[in-house]
């Protein structure tokens, strides 16, 4: 059984819904499928979620906003009729949004979270409908009714461990299932949903519920390529990857998954397959446990700006036990996570993102670990960017190291840290935002170029 999401793109109007219902029944084993609301159709259009949340802070702050709810209404009005489907499909949808209006506003959290999931659960019934319509034996799956249990976190939920026995009973159903993405219900039996991008998230938990061969997410690129192609004039497709390499790229130029997306399948070792609904033959990239070591010693190059690093150092560092975990414990108190820790034997650096800490937070921060750890020197330094390069290969080769150092000493790069993660999958290099745009490039050039 495999299951396969669609996401806005590939749903954004009738003549997208079509090619995707073409994809699905080109394969029998995609029983299981999950759908978005449906996205933009054009660069300038906005997404059903989008006007969903517009819809709903209008209505939280007016008491109406009939302009909202029927731009859409407008969106399913288009696609019903050009699916050819009946206008009872609309009048579903036009209840539905109605009902889900006269909602509790009291808490408005929870009251935002129940428009939002309008989206895709409108979509999953039109999509079903269009299936039957064609004769197809398919079936709007309920999240409640299949058991979908989230925490009651609106707008960040996470799934609750009960939900993979619950859904598992899905594997019986003898129906084409479609899957509205991106909610759950709380255990008292109210909408949430998942941060942005979330529909990504339900398939993941769908494909480790019911032990599917293979979770396949069909988006609008042929394939994740090996550097962001907003710095990289057509970067290299990269035909596989591990799960491993997939979190090390995560920063940015990566963004073709939802980032807690892969854990339920990474939890049961499922490979994950990114396709193009507008290409579907192409081959797409894979994301597997492991992987055939045969392209190459680095599968990516990820980057991302915003970070800062805070510098600590005390004359014999090393040899004072608890160092580490009293500054942690400073970080635990402020609520602030990090990146990487690089560390000297009498220094260390802790990398974060620099936009959890304000600059009351940076002179607390400084001030404490000043006084309780008796620190030399403690300075925040801003404006840092990371740039990693990341392969499995790369544990087996000699010199890479080596070759990314010059190449960014050619470029005039200076590299202020290095780390390379304990597994040996990734090199990061710690260096100054406004070289960031020049060291993807040498690194790219250096490893990807002809
Ligand atoms: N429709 C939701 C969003 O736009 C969820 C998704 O598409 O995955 O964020």
């Amino acid at each position: 059984m495999k299951v396969v999401k669609f996401g806005g793109s590939s749903l954004a109007n009738a003549s997208q819904i079509k090619k995707v219902c073409d994809i699905i029944l080109s394969d029998k084993d995609r029983r299981l499928v999950v759908v978005s609301a449906p996205g933009k159709r054009s660069k300038e259009d906005t997404k059903v979620t989008d006007l969903l949340i517009a819809l709903g802070q209008k209505y939280l702050k007016d008491g109406k906003a009939d302009d909202e709810l029927n731009a859409v209404i407008d969106r399913y009005d288009e696609i019903v009729k050009e699916l050819g489907l009946s206008s009872d499909v609309s009048e579903v949808v036009v209840n539905d949004l109605k009902s889900r209006l006269k909602g509790d506003v009291s808490n408005k959290e929870k009251f935002m979270d129940s428009i939002k999931a309008a989206g895709e659960d409108n979509n999953a019934k039109v999509v079903a409908a269009y299936l039957k319509s064609k004769g197809i034996d398919a079936e709007y799956v309920n999240p409640k009714d299949a058991g979908l249990l989230l925490s009651d976190e609106y707008g960040n939920a996470r799934v609750l461990p009960e939900s993979y026995d619950n859904l598992k009973k899905l594997r019986d159903r003898k129906e084409l299932l479609i899957f509205p993405g991106f909610f759950g219900y709380s255990k008292s039996g109210d909408v949430v949903t998942f941060p942005r991008g979330g529909s990504d998230i339900t398939g993941s938990i769908l494909a480790a519920a019911v032990q599917a061969e293979i979770y396949e997410n069909f988006t609008d690129v042929d394939s994740v390529y090996a550097a962001n192609p907003n710095i990289i004039d057509n970067p290299k497709p990269i035909p596989a990857f591990t799960y491993r390499e997939m979190r090390e790229l995560s920063y940015s130029g990566f963004s073709v998954l939802q980032e807690e997306t892969l854990e339920p399948v990474y939890r049961m070792g499922i490979p994950v397959c990114i396709k193009n609904t507008n290409n579907p033959s192409a081959p797409g990239t894979l994301i597997a446990p492991t992987r055939e070591l045969n392209n190459g010693p680095v599968v990516g190059i990820a980057s991302d700006t915003g970070f800062c690093s805070i510098f600590v150092s005390k004359y014999m560092m090393n040899r004072e036990i608890g160092f580490g975990r009293k500054i942690l414990s400073i970080l635990e108190d402020e609520n602030l996570s990090y990146e990487h820790m690089p560390s000297g034997i009498d220094n260390m650096s802790i990398v974060l993102r620099q936009k959890q800490l304000d600059e009351d937070k940076e002179k607390r921060i400084i001030k404490r670990i000043k006084e309780e750890l008796k620190a030399d020197d403690v300075t925040v330094e801003r404006n840092r960017a990371l740039v990693m390069i990341v392969g499995e290969g790369m544990m087996r080769s000699v010199g890479i190291l080596s070759r990314a150092s010059t190449a960014l000493a050619r470029a005039n790069v200076n590299v202020e840290m290095i780390n390379q993660g304990s597994s040996e999958v990734s090199m990061m290099f710690g260096i100054k935002e406004e070289d960031n745009v020049t060291a993807v490039k040498a690194l790219y050039n250096e490893f990807f170029g002809c």
